[in-house]
């Protein structure tokens, strides 16, 4: 249902935010390391007017659910605590909102690692930015959006997928520091495009595995004498440490070397034996691939064309993204998923958008 069927009148506003994807820099933003994501063409909007009585009204239009909450009142669950969290931290830095009326719908498919949640905190304050005027630059959205997710919907994110949903395009690559926020915008490899699919395997272990590796991470920083991981840019460094925290800190020191290579401009081929040595690491160092991962991942690089490709996100499931030969994406996808639906999984594309 649109603005008007849920709220009888027509939205004062509009903002969107889009999806991302992580091409190189997998597990590092959390170990203050390097990142290179991109936007999706899928995006999220939200509409907003101020309410008629005391309280917020929050409605998704992909869950058709209607939250109705006031800010006295606790957290909400599920996906009003992305938006009530926003609020909060606004009326926090000393914003005064009023009580919002706010409808969320979105081509950003939901929790499949192409950072819906980080598209629709985005969204939300650019939509409230845009209403009240309010004098937030695009970092501080993305530093609000990642709060609003830790804060309040409980999720222990980096600041990679909101910094990509505020500050990246679909045309260019986002370098991010994210010990710093120094960031630089790249173009792809020439002669190159992107191309996600997803594995069709849900992330089911991702937050716990997700969690223990973190705290792997910090352990062995702390055995190493450093701040973070990001503080070793030679891999020999690590032997000394117990297993597993010698594999881990490999992964996240190799990986940031990878992501600092492509800025020194690299070609497509060179880009993608890069994401093929990622993939390697985050399967047999990090530990975070699981069989269908592996398996599309392996029918990718088999295929002409494909320059290379890798998990995406936090692994245990979920998308995987290889660059591709431009204007090949789409026939890449058809012939890489019906060899994969043979071994008995059942994948999608997700970018390029059918
Ligand atoms: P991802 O960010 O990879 O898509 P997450 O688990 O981080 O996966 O975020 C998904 C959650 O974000 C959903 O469970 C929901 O709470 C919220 N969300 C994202 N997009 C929407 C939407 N369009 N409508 C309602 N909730 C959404
Ligand atoms: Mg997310």
């Amino acid at each position: 249902m649109d603005f008007r069927q849920i709220f009888g009148a027509d939205p004062e506003t509009q903002a969107s935010a889009p999806g991302r994807v992580n091409l190189l820099g997998e597990h590092t933003d959390y170990n203050d390391g390097f990142v290179l994501p991109t936007a999706i063409p899928q995006r999220t909007t939200v509409q907003l007017s101020f309410s008629p009585d005391r309280q917020h009204h929050f409605y998704s239009q992909e869950l058709d659910e209607l939250v109705s909450i006031s800010d006295r009142d606790g957290t909400p669950q599920g996906f009003a605590s992305y938006i009530f969290g926003c609020i909060q931290l606004l009326q926090q830095e000393g914003h005064t909102i009023p009580p919002l009326n706010l409808h969320v719908t979105s081509s950003v498919p939901i929790g499949s690692g192409l950072s819906s949640s980080a598209a629709l905190e985005v969204a939300t304050l650019r939509a409230v930015r845009s209403r009240l005027n309010l004098e937030i630059d695009d970092v501080r959205i993305a530093q609000l959006g990642q709060q609003a997710e830790i804060q309040y919907a409980g999720v222990e994110c980096g600041i990679m997928d909101q910094m990509a949903s505020s500050l990246a395009d679909t045309e260019h690559m986002l370098f991010l520091d994210t010990r710093t926020l120094e960031r630089r915008v790249l173009p792809f490899p020439a002669g190159a495009e992107l191309l996600v699919v997803d594995s069709g395997v849900p992330r089911t272990l991702a937050g716990s595995g997700y969690n223990q590796r973190r705290a792997e991470c910090e352990e062995a920083a702390r055995q190493l004498g450093v701040k973070a991981l990001r503080d070793i840019t030679d891999p020999q460094a690590v032997e000394t440490l117990p297993e597993p925290l010698r594999r881990r800190a490999r992964h996240v020191i190799t990986e940031n070397n990878r992501v600092l290579e492509v800025l020194q401009g690299v070609s497509a081929q060179r880009f993608g034996d890069l994401m093929n040595a990622s993939h390697t690491s985050l399967r047999d160092d990090y530990e975070v691939s699981v069989t269908a991962l592996d398996t599309l991942v392996a029918i990718l690089q088999q295929t002409p064309g494909v320059f290379g490709a890798r998990l995406t996100g936090a692994g245990f499931g979920g998308a995987t993204v290889a660059l591709v030969a431009s204007g090949q994406a789409k026939a890449i996808a058809q012939d890489v998923l019906a060899r994969y639906n043979r071994k008995g999984y059942a994948g999608r594309t997700l970018v390029p958008e059918n």
